[in-house]
C-alpha cells in the first residue's frame, strides 16, 4: 500500500513540470541580483566591437566563478573555460553589443548613453535587441554550471561575442583563434529574447532557422543631361525603377513555390533636382534565403535582370550596372539534429508543453551560425525565449504587428520573464548535453 502510494505521488510529480524543483529554486533565488545585472547593464549599452566596461564585467564574473578567463579575443570577446573531468566540449554564446537606437521605452533605468558611430556620427545607444537579458542569463547560467558541477562532466566554453548586430563578432572571435587556442566545441548552444512570443514561452525551429543575409549595392548608369531634353540622355530613373520591377519576379517567377527567398531594394537614390537627369541612380538590396541554391539564384538573377535591363535601355557596355556585394555576409543558422529534438524534448518535460512551441523559421540572421559552419562536425542550436509582457500580448490577442519589433526603441521585454526561463533553460541543455555517464 505504501510503495503504491508513492508510485502514484511520484507519477503525480513526474506529470507537473510546473513543481519546485532545486534548479528552478537557485535560479529563483538568484533573480534579484540577475536583474540588478539587468539594470545596469541597460542603463550602460555600448555599440558593436566597442563593448569594453560590458566585457570587462562578464570576464570578472567568471574569474569569480572559477572559470579561465581570457579577454580580447576577437577585439572585446570573452571566453571563459570551465574544465570538469571527461566529456564533450559545451559552448554557451551570448551576444554583448547594443544599437544606435534613442530608446523611448520610458523605463526608469533606460539608457541615456550617446556614442559615436564607425562613421564618426554621434547616437544614443540602446540595448533594442535584448542582449542585456541574453548577458544576465550568461551569467546565471555560469553561477549554476559552477555551483553544480558535481551534476555534469565535460568542458565548458562560455564566450561573450562582440559585434552580433553587424554580423561579423563570431567571424571575429574564429578568426582570432577560438577553435584553436581554447577547445573546441562538439556542442554550441544560445538563446535569443523574442518579440513575437508571450514572455517565459520557448520557441524553437529544427534545420534552417534564420536566413543568410546578403547586402547587395548595385549602382544603375545612365548619361545625364537636361530634363527637357531626355533624347540626348540615358534616363538612369527610369531604368533603375524598371530594374526594381523587375526583381520582383525573382522570388515570385523563379524561386521553387515553397523555398524561402526575399529580393528587398530598401534604398532608391538619385539625382538632386528637376530639371536634371542625373548619371546614375544607386539601390541598396538586402537578400534572404535559407540554402545556398537559392542564395545563387538570386544574386545570379539581379545581376542578369540589371544587365538585361540597361542592354534593353540601350546603355553601351562600358556603361553597365555595377554591382557589390557587401562583405561581412551572415550565413544562415542551421539547428542541427539530434540535438535540436533531444534538447526541445528536455524542454517540454521541465517547462510544459505549453511554454515550448515548435515555431516556423524566420527571415532574420545571425551570426551563431559561423559557430557550426567552421567545424560541420559540431551540433549547434539557437533558441528563442519569448520576451512580450503578458498583459500586451493578451491586448494584442497575439497579433505581433502591434507590439514593438526587436530594435524598436519601444522594446521593452518582461526581462524578469526572459532571463529566468533562459537561465534554467540553458542551465538543463548544458546538464543534458554534459550529462554524466
Ligand atoms: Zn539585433
Ligand atoms: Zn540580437
Amino acid at each position: 500500500m505504501k510503495s503504491l502510494l508513492c508510485m502514484s505521488l511520484l507519477a503525480t510529480l513526474a506529470a507537473s513540470p510546473a513543481l519546485a524543483d532545486p534548479l528552478s529554486d537557485a535560479v529563483k533565488a538568484d533573480m534579484p541580483s540577475l536583474m540588478t545585472w539587468y539594470r545596469d547593464l541597460h542603463a550602460n549599452p555600448e555599440l558593436s566591437f566597442e563593448e569594453v566596461k560590458t566585457s570587462a564585467k562578464l570576464a570578472a564574473e567568471a574569474k569569480k566563478l572559477g572559470f579561465t578567463v581570457t579577454t580580447g579575443v576577437g577585439k572585446t570577446g570573452v571566453v571563459a573555460v570551465l574544465k570538469n573531468g571527461p566529456g564533450p566540449t559545451l559552448l554557451l554564446r551570448t551576444d554583448m553589443d547594443g544599437l544606435p537606437v534613442p530608446e523611448q521605452t520610458g523605463l526608469p533605468f533606460a539608457s541615456k548613453v550617446k556614442s559615436l558611430t564607425r562613421e564618426g556620427m554621434e547616437t544614443p545607444v540602446m540595448h533594442a535587441c535584448g542582449h542585456d537579458t541574453h548577458m544576465s542569463s550568461w551569467v546565471g547560467t555560469a553561477r549554476r554550471l559552477a555551483a553544480m558541477k558535481d551534476q555534469w562532466s565535460g568542458t565548458l566554453v562560455m564566450i561573450a561575442q562582440p559585434a552580433e548586430e553587424i554580423g561579423s563578432g563570431a567571424k571575429a572571435m574564429i578568426d582570432d583563434g577560438l577553435y584553436s587556442r581554447f577547445p573546441k566545441p562538439d556542442y554550441a548552444i544560445a538563446f535569443h529574447d523574442a518579440a513575437n512570443l508571450p514572455a517565459g514561452v520557448i520557441g524553437y525551429t529544427a534545420g534552417y532557422a534564420l536566413a543568410n543575409v546578403d547586402s547587395v549595392d548595385l549602382t544603375v548608369r545612365g548619361l545625364g543631361g537636361h530634363g527637357a531634353y531626355p533624347q540626348n540622355s540615358k534616363d538612369p530613373i527610369v531604368l533603375a525603377a524598371r530594374i526594381v520591377t523587375a526583381l520582383q519576379t525573382l522570388v515570385s517567377r523563379e524561386v521553387t513555390p515553397g523555398q524561402a527567398a526575399v529580393v528587398t531594394v530598401g534604398s532608391f537614390q538619385a539625382g538632386a533636382k528637376h530639371n536634371i537627369i542625373p548619371d546614375e541612380a544607386r539601390l541598396m538590396l538586402t537578400v534572404r534565403s535559407y540554402t545556398p541554391e537559392v542564395r545563387k539564384l538570386l544574386l545570379d538573377g539581379i545581376a542578369r535582370i540589371a544587365r538585361g535591363e540597361a542592354i534593353a535601355a540601350g546603355i553601351p557596355e562600358d556603361r553597365m550596372p555595377v554591382i557589390t556585394l557587401r562583405d561581412g555576409m551572415t550565413p544562415a543558422t542551421f539547428n542541427t539534429q539530434p540535438l535540436t529534438g533531444k534538447i526541445a524534448s528536455v524542454f517540454t518535460a521541465r517547462f510544459g508543453k505549453d511554454r515550448v512551441q515548435d515555431v516556423p523559421a524566420a527571415m532574420g540572421g545571425e551570426d551563431f551560425s559561423q559557430y557550426y559552419l567552421a567545424d560541420k562536425d559540431a551540433q549547434a542550436l539557437i533558441f528563442w525565449v519569448g520576451g512580450v509582457p503578458k498583459d500586451k500580448w493578451d491586448a494584442a490577442k497575439g497579433d505581433t504587428s502591434k507590439l514593438p519589433s526587436l530594435h524598436s526603441p519601444f522594446w521593452a521585454p518582461d526581462a524578469p520573464a526572459v532571463i529566468e526561463t533562459a537561465t534554467e533553460a540553458m542551465t538543463t541543455a548544458a546538464l543534458t548535453v554534459l550529462a554524466r555517464k
